[in-house]
């Protein structure tokens, strides 16, 4: 396993340019902040139609970024996570347009998934009903396939094919790119959409039994090339819990909407009854390049959320408040949005553009259990990109802004943003604690309060949501603002 140090989420392009851009910033700027780099899709292409999660090949590099050389690079300073995209390919893969040409006689004839392979004897209005779906609509596309009109499974967008997964074909294909990986020295696997692999006719297709012997099945090939898995899933919270017992890793997608339920409300309740019951085995985020979760808090059917659906609504509410509105124009049925259960907001925007309260948000983070991801736009704390956003019409790109060397240099000369880099260095430097003992101490409604332990070392933190102020205290040395935290980067 890879050190418990904060990792960087990004594209490759949009922050540096390309993978020797990225080597540079990470080893340059951001020295000493980060212990690993979560590289989202850098595979040919990078700009289909979700943003590289679709790619056409997946064995390579996309020519624009660099190669695989450029990823063993990144690697041989630190951890590198790659997206192994299980569920779907890019409707212009090579494969897929050979079976479109081909129908039966294709070699990839069996590898994707149509609406006949998964119910052969048709399906009722009640199955399709019952598929779970991240958007509205039929997950299925009508393709001419060798003369014949066929429905393709399409969880995603149109041009996103469903693989089938009962194929050896389709099990091949995820090995060839698992082998590259390896061969590249990845080492941290993210099962992209993992949730929606496999499907079963009768059942809601999305984290079915099948779903997890599916996990366990990649989670050891992976294993077996030295690289760990982490789940991606967006789900209740008593699933999550589930679902960290079976794998390497979750991700603690609760912790975002609960932060902001703490920082909007005052009210750490929510907060400290997950951080009492959530998986330890978990990698941490407050922004990713997707939108804010709201399944990962909710009620589900009569099951309680973390926060009650009145909280829920307050909570989304707050956030478009909180952005002047700017993320209602991303969020929901506006922006052919991918995921409707997602607030399409940076996370800076979603804490009313406010410097003490993304730190201390950040603060929470790296104080929590698990491996803290920081994803480039909220490291940035960047605004919401409105000019992205008219010039693609996806909802998703207000938080996936492009910076060149001028707005980069401009972003890291910010005070919040320093502070947090500052933060951040402190946390990667001092990861031994938080392989401890975490502990819950108790605090008033407003405030949270916890303390981390080994043999040797000891770390306390309260954090005041009334007064927005903190007091971390490590082996004696206090912390109680954003300043405390004095280390220059030229002498990490
Ligand atoms: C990724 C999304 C993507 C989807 C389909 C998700 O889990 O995070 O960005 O749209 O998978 O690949």
């Amino acid at each position: 396993m890879t050190k418990n140090q904060p990792q960087l989420i990004t594209y490759v392009d949009r922050l540096a340019g390309d993978l020797a851009g990225l080597r540079s910033v990470l080893n340059n700027e951001l020295a000493g902040v980060f212990g690993g780099v979560h590289l989202l899709p850098f595979f040919d292409p990078i700009d289909g139609a979700d943003a590289g999660f679709d790619p056409a090949d997946h064995t390579a590099v996309d020519p624009r970024l660099g190669d695989w050389g450029g990823v063993g690079a990144i690697g041989a300073d630190f951890a590198v996570m790659a997206d192994l995209i299980v569920n779907h390919v890019s409707s212009a893969s090579p494969q897929f347009q050979n079976w479109r040409e081909l129908g039966s006689a294709s070699p990839y004839d069996g590898m994707f998934l149509t609406l006949d392979s998964v119910f052969p004897d048709g399906a009722t209005e009640e199955e399709l009903e019952q598929i779970y779906r991240p958007r509205p609509g039929a997950p299925f596309t009508t393709f001419d396939v060798a003369g014949e009109q066929r429905q393709v499974w399409t969880t995603f967008t149109s041009d996103q094919i469903d693989l089938d997964m009962n194929s050896r074909v389709a099990w091949a294909y995820l090995l060839t790119v698992l082998d590259r990986f390896a061969e590249a020295g990845v080492n941290l696997v993210r099962l992209d959409a993992v949730g929606y692999a496999i499907k079963k006719p009768g059942t809601s297709s999305f984290m079915i039994p099948e779903t997890f012997d599916f996990i366990e099945r990649i989670a050891a090939e992976a294993r077996q090339r030295n690289m760990v898995v982490l789940v991606e899933i967006h789900s209740h919270h008593r699933f999550q819990i589930d679902i960290a017992r079976q794998v390497d890793l979750v991700y603690d997608f609760a912790l975002p909407p609960l932060v902001l339920h703490a920082l909007h409300t005052a009210d750490a309740e929510p907060l400290k009854t997950w951080l009492g019951m959530a998986p330890r085995n978990c990698v941490t985020v407050l922004d990713t390049h997707d939108g804010i979760g709201i399944v990962d808090v909710a009620p589900e059917g009569d099951q309680a959320g973390l926060l009650t659906a009145e909280q829920v609504d307050a909570l989304v509410e707050n956030m478009h408040d909180a952005s002047e509105g700017r993320s209602r124009q991303a969020t929901g049925a506006a922006a052919s949005n991918l995921d409707l259960y997602q607030v399409n907001c940076t996370f800076f925007e979603a804490l009313g553009s406010d410097d003490t309260a993304h730190f201390l948000a950040r603060l929470i983070q790296i104080l929590c259990p698990g491996v803290p991801q920081v994803y480039y736009a909220g490291l940035l704390a960047a605004a919401n990109d409105m000019e992205l956003l008219a010039h693609t019409g996806v909802g998703r790109d207000i938080n996936r802004p492009y910076y060149d060397d001028t707005s980069l240099a401009d972003a890291l000369a910010r005070p919040v943003v320093q502070h947090t880099l500052n933060l951040l260095r402190w946390r990667s430097l001092n990861h031994g604690v938080f392989d401890g003992q975490f502990e819950l101490i108790d605090s008033p409604t407003t405030e949270l309060a916890l303390r981390w332990s080994t043999d040797d070392r000891h770390l306390e933190a309260r954090i005041d949501l009334t007064a927005r102020s903190f007091r971390v205290e490590l082996d004696g040395e206090t912390y109680t603002s954003p300043e405390s935290w004095p280390y220059d980067s030229q002498s990490m």
